[in-house]
Formats: C-alpha cells, sequence, structure tokens
C-alpha cells in the first residue's frame, strides 16, 4: 500500500488483464458474486428497478450498460472496480446523465448519488463532497457563509461530473475555468486502489481530472476551493419574441463593457402547446436574458437598465441570492428530459451575429426548444497549466436544445440544431470545455491533438488495463 492509498474492504487488487486491455466481454461476467459483496444494489437488465437504475437525465440518450451499482460508499466503488479487472469487463460512473452518451453502453456503471458527504471548512475556504453530491446540495450547505462554489447553471448536476469536464460556471467570468478549483480527488485507480491524490503526490492525474472527463479514475470525493460572495444577486428578464432584436442588442451592448462580476445569457425559447407545460409559457415563444452578478441586487439593477429599457418586461425574478438559489436563474429542468443539444462559440456578438442568428431563431418554425447565448470572457481567459481545459477564448458560446419526445423525432431534432449551429460557423470563436460539447461533438472541439495526445499518456499511466470508460472517452 502507498503512502496515500485509503485502506478498503474486502477483495484484493487484482491481476492485470489482457495485454490489450480490457475486452468488451462475450458472456457475462458472475455478477451474483458482485452482488453479495456490496453494501449498495447491484441492478441487472430485467429487475424491476432497471428502467430507472440504468436511464440517465437525458432521456433522449438510451442507455444499454451491463449492470449498475447503486452504490453507498466509496468501498462499494472499489469492489466494483477490483470485480471488473477480475473479469475483463469496463466500469463507468454516472452520478446523474445531464451529459449522457451511449459510450457507456456494456458497461458496469456506477451510480453514485450514495456518496453525499458534504464537509465545509468556511474558515479557509474549502470544502470537499462526495461524488454523488449536487451542486444544489453544496451551495444549499453554504448559505450564510459568504461563500460559493464554482457552479454551472443547473444545481441539478453533481459538482464532481462538473469538474471532470472542466465546469462552465455562472461564476467563471471571476473565477475561471470550474475545474480550476480543484485542490484534491479520492479517487479508485485503474489497479483498484483507493488513493487520497493532489498535485504534489500524482500531477499528471490531477491535471487529466481537471477537464479531462471520467477515463481516468472513478472519482469519490474532491474537495474544492470556495470563493467569498458576500452578497449575489439575479434572475430571469423575459420579453415577447419580437423584442429580440432589442433586447440582444442591448444585451450585446453590456456584455461589451460588464464587469467580470456579471454573468448574462441571452435565450430565444419557444414552448411547445402541450399540456404539461404551465398555462403563462404553452405554445409561446419568448426572449430571455439571465443575470448572475457577485454583487449586490441594486448594482446589479443599475447594470440591467439598458436591457430592461429595450423591450415589454414581462416577467422579471431578478432579486437577491442566496447561493443555493442561483441553480434556479435559467429555470432548466431538473426532471428527466428527453433533450437533444448541440453548442458552438463565437469570437463576437454584434448586429451581423444577432441579425443571422435571428433570421432562423426568432419564430418557432426553427424547431428548436432554446437558443441560448453565454457571455465568456473576463477571467475565464486566464490560463491554469494545472487543468485540462487551460481557458476559454471564445467571446461567447452558443447553445441550441430541442426535445425529442419520441426516438422517431430524433432525426429532425439534428437538423434543427445543426442549421443554427451552421449559420454561425463562420463566427466560431474557438473550444470549450468538454462539460458543454454538444451531443455529436468530438473530442477534438474541446481539446487540441497535443492537449488529446497528453490526455491518452495520462490515461495509460493511470488505467494501464483499460477498465475505464467515460461519456467521451480519450482512447
Ligand atoms: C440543461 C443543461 C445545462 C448545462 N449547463 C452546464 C453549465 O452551465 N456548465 C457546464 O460546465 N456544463 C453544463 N452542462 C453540461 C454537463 O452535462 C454537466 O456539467 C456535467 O455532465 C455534469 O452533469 P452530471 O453530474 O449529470 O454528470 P453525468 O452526465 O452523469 O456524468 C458525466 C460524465 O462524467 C464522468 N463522471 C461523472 N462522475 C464521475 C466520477 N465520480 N468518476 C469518474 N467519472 C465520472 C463520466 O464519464 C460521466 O459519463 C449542462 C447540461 C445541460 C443538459
Amino acid at each position: 500500500m502507498t503512502s496515500n492509498e485509503i485502506s478498503t474492504p474486502a477483495d484484493s487488487p487484482t491481476q492485470s488483464a489482457s495485454a490489450d486491455g480490457v475486452a468488451t466481454t462475450t458472456s457475462l461476467p458472475p455478477f451474483g458474486e458482485l452482488a453479495v459483496m456490496l453494501t449498495g444494489t447491484l441492478v441487472l437488465p430485467g429487475d424491476p428497478g432497471w428502467p430507472a437504475a440504468s436511464s440517465a437525465w437525458n432521456l433522449a440518450v438510451p442507455q444499454r450498460p451491463a449492470a449498475v451499482v447503486v452504490a453507498e460508499s466509496a468501498a462499494d466503488v472499489v469492489t466494483a472496480v477490483r470485480f471488473a479487472l477480475r473479469h475483463h469487463i469496463r466500469v463507468s460512473a454516472q452520478p446523474g446523465g445531464h451529459g449522457a452518451t451511449t459510450a457507456l453502453d456494456d458497461t458496469i456503471l456506477i451510480r453514485t448519488r450514495g456518496l453525499a458527504d458534504i464537509w465545509i471548512d468556511a474558515d479557509n475556504a474549502i470544502a470537499r463532497v462526495g461524488a454523488g453530491v449536487k451542486w444544489v446540495e453544496l451551495q444549499s450547505a453554504l448559505d450564510g457563509t459568504g461563500l460559493t462554489g464554482p457552479m454551472g447553471s443547473s444545481g441539478d448536476v453533481s459538482v464532481t461530473g462538473f469538474f471532470l469536464g472542466g465546469g462552465l460556471s455562472m461564476f467563471g467570468r471571476t473565477t475561471g475555468v470550474g475545474a480550476h478549483a480543484v485542490r484534491a480527488a479520492e479517487v479508485v485507480d485503474g489497479l483498484g486502489r483507493h488513493r487520497w491524490i493532489d498535485d504534489s503526490s500524482d500531477p499528471e492525474l490531477m491535471w487529466a481530472l481537471r477537464g479531462g472527463g471520467g477515463d481516468f479514475a472513478i472519482v469519490t470525493a474532491v474537495e474544492l476551493s470556495l470563493t467569498a460572495a458576500p452578497e449575489i444577486s439575479g434572475g430571469r428578464l423575459v420579453f415577447p419574441a419580437t423584442d429580440a432584436p432589442t433586447v440582444w442588442r442591448a444585451y450585446a451592448e453590456i456584455t461589451g463593457t460588464a464587469p467580470d462580476e456579471l454573468t448574462l445569457f441571452a435565450s430565444m425559447l419557444h414552448f411547445p402547446p402541450i399540456p404539461e407545460l404551465p398555462e403563462e409559457i404553452r405554445g409561446q415563444s419568448l426572449c430571455a436574458v439571465d443575470a448572475v452578478y457577485l454583487g449586490s441586487v441594486d448594482a446589479l439593477d443599475a447594470l440591467l437598465v439598458p436591457i430592461r429599457a429595450a423591450g415589454i418586461v414581462v416577467r422579471d425574478t431578478v432579486r437577491p441570492l442566496a447561493p443555493g438559489e442561483v441553480g434556479t436563474v435559467c429555470e432548466e429542468p431538473d426532471d428527466p428530459s428527453p433533450a437533444y443539444l448541440g453548442t458552438t462559440t463565437l469570437g463576437r456578438f454584434d448586429d451581423d451575429v444577432i441579425d443571422t442568428i435571428l433570421a432562423r431563431a426568432a419564430t418557432p418554425a426553427c424547431g428548436v426548444l432554446q437558443v441560448q447565448i453565454r457571455h465568456l470572457g473576463g477571467a475565464l481567459l486566464t490560463p491554469s497549466e494545472n487543468a485540462v481545459c487551460r481557458r476559454i477564448t471564445a467571446a461567447y458560446s452558443v447553445m441550441a436544445m430541442t426535445m425529442v419526445p419520441v426516438p422517431e423525432a430524433m432525426p429532425a431534432a439534428h437538423a434543427s440544431v445543426a442549421a443554427i449551429l451552421a449559420d454561425v460557423e463562420e463566427f466560431y470563436g474557438g473550444p470549450l470545455s468538454v462539460s458543454m460539447l454538444g451531443d455529436n461533438d468530438p473530442l477534438a472541439a474541446a481539446f487540441s491533438p497535443e492537449v488529446i495526445a497528453r490526455l491518452r499518456v495520462a490515461k495509460n499511466a493511470a488505467d494501464p488495463d483499460g477498465v475505464f470508460r467515460s461519456s467521451r472517452p480519450v482512447i
């Protein structure tokens, strides 16, 4: 046992698998043996709980793992990884599946929600969370401390999954790429060892975990730095869709001079006329601006004057926010949803770009539910040698998302999203973090060839038998 290895139970580390790595199995491993070693639950195809255990938040991604381990402890993760090594089957982790892909098929899929510990050292602005902790849970625990974590737009995604994907934070213009905040991690590595690692004990694995995805280890906990946030404010301003040209121009003007503490998104929203939606938005086309500000609501109101003046405000939720409320601003659905999305970036957001996007996206005929522009810049431009996603140089990102209520709707969803992204191709601004890639984007959309080559070396070092499989495999 190495000095940073954590003492764990039951069965011993395994022998290496075959020289060419972990093969996909042709016959099923003896899952009954695994079931009796777990304190959590093993769920197999055909079991009553299978549909819920095997499906992701994104219901439009049909997932077909070989088995699901609903882990209750880090010891369960160690047991599952050692079992996978012994029986030459791949293993992956999925906290919720906001970033689901079909890459997890045929793996033992570890559900990490049971790893739910939250530990906060407010004096030193540090938190440590289990791999299943969602941002809303950590942020709510920070209420009243004057601190925040670098969360993204959804409180429903896990802290760990967000960091592994690099993490584009609502506070990124102040704090930089989310993964910069990771200080240390508790992992089960490719030899089945349970280890606590940091930059001095395993710098290359730490680098890969800060934005390279889940191909290198199963993370059981992360330690992160928190940011001072004595006051946070924010909310959504909603306008009729017909105001989009003036509202988006006001958005362009403000984001051209905004302080780093202010993050603004602009969206076109086309809600379908379905009974599941509240009456006030059912069948409506709207334009929205979402704001999150590290400061008082009075200061935010002053910054938002040109936007409020740019159209008829039909709803206004701007208010002081507790850290636990940040994930409510963009009104993203927490319940599992069948979604298809694509993303790209922009080098600028001016009249030319606005007219190009709105020419298609201003009416429901564009076929998507939402086209969202995110203002980047600020500290996102600051490089860090310690993270895969060193910095994000694009000025804005674009996300086009639509719902896919039945599988037959997928080709139309692809076509609608692709058309919006193709319209803005000439304005491309540079790569995004891997967490923000669209469903069909290759790894090269996030990383340079040099970074991909280094990730492959890190993968071979941390996981010589290739037992781990992430949603974005690097090999
Ligand atoms: C509506 C919407 C809004 C979003 N907004 C943002 C945003 O603002 N910023 C942003 O950065 N991203 C955003 N995302 C993208 C992204 O989906 C999530 O940040 C990220 O995937 C975490 O979500 P999750 O916890 O559900 O992880 P999952 O999708 O469940 O996991 C993602 C992958 O991470 C790896 N992984 C997760 N946990 C572990 C672990 N413990 N050990 C090893 N590997 C692991 C696995 O490969 C897994 O497949 C958004 C996605 C949607 C659908």
